[in-house]
């Protein structure tokens, strides 16, 4: 059974107060809180078993390094990926998308090829496609969603044409919370010979993930997100992929002989590892993967529909409220705004003096809001640790909102 009071106590922080009440965490779309068991990992990993990992021969740095590797199965095993060498351990999901637009698409796209992406994409998944766009030429081709915030999956096939490289789009909306039939656009793609890249940052935190199944050719995850350290996360590369790849960062770790007039590379994982990693970080996105996993993905992705369906009800009673992202399959991600002048940073003021954390802003999703025609709004994001009766207490915040800028 998903015991949500046993599993809030995992989380030390949500029994802290804020503003002299009780803490009531609505911001896990921008970083997630993090388990006794990842805080315990990050203290042993430095405080018990750090040296420097691959590079020397005694015990301790052995040790870190088994731990350290061992996170790539841990995350193969999440993503369901047999082969974890298809997994290349980074800092997140901008390192893991830099990545490929600086190791696979530069090399390989001619000006006048097109890269297709959605409106509602992260700003992650937009500025290394303009680069290629303002150095290379590549035209960036959008695709749109509907009032609702749905985006039709044909839609994104079809706008795939003869000089299509590359569909980069997000599993799940950071702003909307529409869960994107990923699959489906992979099978077009594919039908018509065009990798996909799959932003995983959301959907990986709330809904059971298959890349074999998705069919993808790259999807990124990033750990903060995912009740784990930030500056930790991972992207899943296809095999056929990487071996078209060439290394995007040089240095330590990467190469296999370096001398004065020539250069080799690892092998691919490592090819894309430069540097001395983020040790205890990797180490503790590891031990909050097997967290979740503990908990079931399934069971939370249901856990997240009850509060998604009770704060949907609830915040469509508010007809002063305006949620962005209407449609059925989203996540328990809300977006709104409010009737009258109020700016989305003073609502979440407010919500704050109440002990309840939202985001306000434009969430890094230039493009999406401009087809909204939105300068800001507030994000209530929820997450595994979240109960049905905080979503009162967020009502109950924005009605004295309302009253104070009505
Ligand atoms: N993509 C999406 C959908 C996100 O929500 C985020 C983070 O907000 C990112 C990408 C970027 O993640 P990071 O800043 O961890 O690299």
């Amino acid at each position: 059974m998903y015991d949500v009071t046993e599993i809030r106590r995992d989380f030390p922080i949500l029994s802290r107060s804020v503003n002299g009440k009780p803490l009531v965490y609505l911001d896990n779309g921008a970083s997630a809180q993090k388990p006794q068991v990842v805080i315990d990992a990050i203290t042993k990993g430095y405080a018990e078993e750090y040296a420097n990992v691959h590079r020397g021969l005694h015990f301790l740095s052995n040790l870190a390094t088994e731990k350290y590797e061992s996170t790539r199965g841990v995350i193969a095993r999440f993503l369901g990926v047999p082969d974890e060498d298809e997994i290349v351990l980074n800092n997140g999901t901008t390192m893991g998308i830099n990545t490929v637009a600086y190791g696979w698409a530069m090399p390989r796209m001619q000006p006048g090829d097109e890269i297709v992406l959605s409106v509602m994409e992260h700003h992650a998944n937009i500025v290394p496609w303009h680069f290629l766009r303002e150095r290379q030429g590549v035209v960036l081709k959008w695709v749109d969603v509907d009032s609702t915030g749905y985006l039709d999956p044909q839609a994104v096939i079809d706008a795939i044409g003869p000089k299509t490289k590359l569909v980069a789009v997000t599993h799940l909306s950071n702003v909307l919370g529409t869960v994107v039939d990923v699959k489906a656009i992979c099978d077009g793609a594919r039908a018509k010979g065009v990798p996909v890249l799959v932003d995983g940052s959301q959907a990986a935190v709330h809904m059971p993930v298959n890349v074999k199944d998705i069919g993808c050719d790259f999807y990124a995850i990033t750990g903060h997100k995912l009740y784990g350290p930030s500056g930790s996360g991972a992207i899943y590369i296809r095999k056929e992929r990487m071996a078209e790849m060439r290394p995007f960062i040089g240095g330590g770790d990467m190469i296999r002989e370096v001398h004065k007039d020539e250069v080799s590379w690892n092998d691919p994982p490592m090819m894309f590892e430069a540097g001395t990693p983020g040790i205890v970080q990797t180490i503790g996105l590891g031990v909050a993967l097997d967290y979740m996993m503990g908990l079931g993905m399934d069971n939370i992705a249901a856990h997240e529909r009850t509060l998604r369906d009770y704060a949907r009800t609830r915040l469509d009673g508010l007809n002063w409220l305006q949620v962005q992202g209407t449609t059925a399959d989203k996540a328990a991600i809300f977006s709104f705004t409010l009737d009258g002048a109020a700016h989305a940073h003073d609502i979440s003021t407010i919500l704050d003096k109440k002990g309840v954390a939202v985001r306000a802003g434009q969430h890094c999703t230039g493009p999406l809001m401009d087809h909204l025609g939105l300068n800001a709004t507030c994000r209530a994001s929820f997450g595994l640790y979240n109960t049905v009766e905080e979503v009162d207490v967020l009502i109950d915040a924005l009605e004295l909102a309302h009253e104070l800028f009505s």
